[in-house]
């Protein structure tokens, strides 16, 4: 795992955060929706837990909830996550 590229997420975050990306899709209607496979829960999961290990005091935020952010993504409630790293 190498952290040596800067990320293109939110500017002002850029140089103090890592960015998870995972390949979503829309729903039947167009628009985006938690679709996530249970291979990719499972991976987000690992993921997090290394990082975690590795920067314990890390937050897990979402990109839509970062300020100024007019995205979807991801497309699932990040809470779920915060319960389990904070
Ligand atoms: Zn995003």
């Amino acid at each position: 795992m190498s952290f040596r590229n800067i990320s293109y997420f939110i500017f002002s975050l850029n140089r103090c955060s890592i960015g998870i990306c995972y390949e979503g899709r829309l729903d039947a209607d167009g628009k985006p929706s938690d679709t996530r496979t249970m291979e990719q829960r499972v991976a987000l999961l690992e993921l997090l837990w290394k990082l975690h290990r590795l920067f314990p005091q890390a937050l897990v935020v979402g990109h839509r909830e970062l300020p100024g952010v007019k995205k979807a993504c991801p497309c699932f409630d990040c809470e779920e996550y915060r319960e389990v790293f904070h």
